[in-house]
């Protein structure tokens, strides 16, 4: 079994927030880091949420993001707070809203 839902390789990603776009659970946000190529790199804040979909996996255009296989990981279901999340931290310009940085 696999220990994490969802994981980065961060020497690849290039901060492009294409996975943050398209995770429809809310699991994932951008951090700022002034070392990464575009200032920022892609974090797994919401583990527990991910739903497997792969949509991250299968748009990273760097191969950066990986996703457990069915099998290998008990995946949550997605629900409306999930959802809600998602929608703040992309309309936040993909960066985690302070309220959901406070509740961590
Ligand atoms: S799509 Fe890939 S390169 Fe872009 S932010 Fe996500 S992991 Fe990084
Ligand atoms: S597999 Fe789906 S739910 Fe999980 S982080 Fe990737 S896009 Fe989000």
């Amino acid at each position: 079994m696999s220990e994490n839902p969802v994981w980065v390789n961060e020497k690849r990603c290039k901060g492009c927030d294409i996975c943050v776009s398209m995770c429809p659970a809310g699991v994932l946000s951008m951090r700022l880091d002034s070392k990464m190529i575009l200032g920022k790199v892609v974090e797994v804040s919401f583990p527990e949420s991910c739903i497997g979909c792969r949509e991250c996996e299968l748009h990273c255009p760097d191969f950066a993001i990986f996703v457990a296989e069915k099998g290998e990981y008990k995946f949550a279901k997605i629900n409306q707070e999930s959802q809600l999340r998602g929608e703040k931290i992309k309309a936040n310009a993909f960066l985690l809203p302070q309220e959901y940085r406070e509740s961590k």
